[in-house]
């Protein structure tokens, strides 16, 4: 049976380019990168030349990038060093959404145990918070805003150039966590007004385990990984010069290919958007139009998104029910309950994350199996049955 993947926002495969780059770094190029001989300053080399690519792909200088394990490593270090350094002001409050990343939220959380307060902006059941909301979040005491730029389960873009202009005239740190959007949307730091960024290169095709977040030149950042002189004494540790090549290559080759690979995942997803929508009681969540190339998330109401996903597995498709963070636990997705949608509602929710290796073909596999996967789902379902019977209202 042929395998359809259709859960890119979780992982990507790696591409060609980002393996072949990443090759001589497992073997032939083995020096550490802060040795001082031949072999190490040849592995220093490569590490810059990664660090170039990186930067002028987001539009930013390469000093203004650090390397870390992953885009969880650069939310975590990049809210708790402005949270920390604003408190050193007397700034404890934060503006975030209740839509975020569990690295941010998660994050959050633990700052508003240690005293900070943290304003949680409300999401428009479009999917979208708006610059005029984040503007009145603002106070006096605020030391940083932190806005996603793209969501991972509904595929929203946020307005993060607006977002960021207000900040600067605020006088407010403006971190996003672009994990979603670097390498598949156009990103730039400079344009878009962004202080902090978080990215990871196991979502646009490169290795796992390597992200990097941008910081602009003159924001403080605290260390957390405490060691060596790596990353210019912000993140301790040899750094992991094979992923980090493999991520600079996958980025350059998708900021290469974002037009063409934008308009083919369009229309795919376009293609599956109007399929599944012809399933009876069903929903798209999310706004179509300010919404991530490759981003399909569906409710079907009186299913289990759980269920669903079992049995489009059983056919070969791979897809999410939302986050693979909150796969495992039966509570419905929080960025679908930030989007006001009723807990039945959102547990019935299915996530199809293309990439370009995806076909028109695996769109015609998914729209032939899901239907009839739905309708035997409702058909054992008692929550479908009462609906039928008119005992409770239909909610979409
Ligand atoms: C995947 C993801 C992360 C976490 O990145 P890792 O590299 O897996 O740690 C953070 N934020 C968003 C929006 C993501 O999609």
């Amino acid at each position: 049976m042929r395998t359809v993947y259709v859960d890119n926002a979780a992982t990507t495969a790696m591409s060609d380019r980002a393996i072949e780059a990443m090759k001589p770094y497992l073997k032939s190029v083995y020096g550490n990168p802060s040795s001082l001989h031949t072999v190490g300053q040849e592995a220093k080399e490569a590490l810059e030349a990664a660090r170039e690519k990186i930067a002028k792909c987001i539009n930013c200088t390469p000093r203004e990038i650090y390397f870390t394990s992953g885009g969880s490593e650069a939310d975590n270090q990049a809210i708790r060093s402005a949270a920390l350094n604003g408190a050193m002001k007397g700034k404890k409050h934060i503006v975030s959404t209740a839509f975020e990343h569990h690295a941010v939220l998660h994050t959050l959380k633990k700052l508003e145990k240690e005293g900070f307060e943290v304003t949680y902006l409300d999401v428009h059941s479009n999917g979208l918070v708006t610059a005029a909301e984040v503007s009145s979040a603002i106070r006096s005491d605020t030391a940083l805003v932190t806005v996603m730029f793209a969501n991972n389960e509904v595929g929203t873009i946020q307005p993060v150039a607006e977002i960021g202009k207000i900040c600067r005239e605020r006088g407010v740190i403006f971190h996003t966590d672009a994990v979603q959007a670097v390498g598949h949307i156009p990103v730039d730091v400079a344009a878009q007004n962004i202080d902090m960024l978080s990215l990871s290169a196991h979502k646009f095709h490169g290795a796992k385990g390597v992200g990097a977040l941008y910081v602009k030149r003159g924001i403080p950042l605290r260390t957390f990984v405490e060691g060596g002189a790596q990353e210019r004494g912000k993140r301790a540790g040899t750094e992991n010069l094979a992923g980090i090549a493999s991520m600079a290559a996958a980025l350059e080759e998708a900021c290469e290919c974002m037009d063409d690979d934008s308009q083919k995942l369009i229309k795919l997803r376009d293609k599956l958007i109007n399929g599944l929508l012809k399933i009876p009681h069903s929903k798209l969540n999310g706004d179509l139009s300010s919404r991530l190339p490759g981003n399909v998330n569906v409710c079907f109401e009186g299913i289990e998104g759980e269920s669903l996903l079992l049995l489009l597995d059983a056919k070969g498709i791979c897809a999410s029910s939302g986050s693979a963070c909150t796969s495992g636990s039966l509570d419905p997705s929080h960025v679908l309950l930030a989007l006001g949608l009723p807990h039945e509602v959102a547990h019935g929710s299915l996530r199809l994350s293309l990439s370009t290796e995806n076909t028109e073909d695996d769109v015609d596999v998914i729209l032939r199996e899901t239907p009839a996967i739905v309708e035997y789902l409702r058909n054992i379902s008692p929550v479908w049955e009462e609906l039928e019977k008119g005992l409770r209202p239909h909610l979409i």
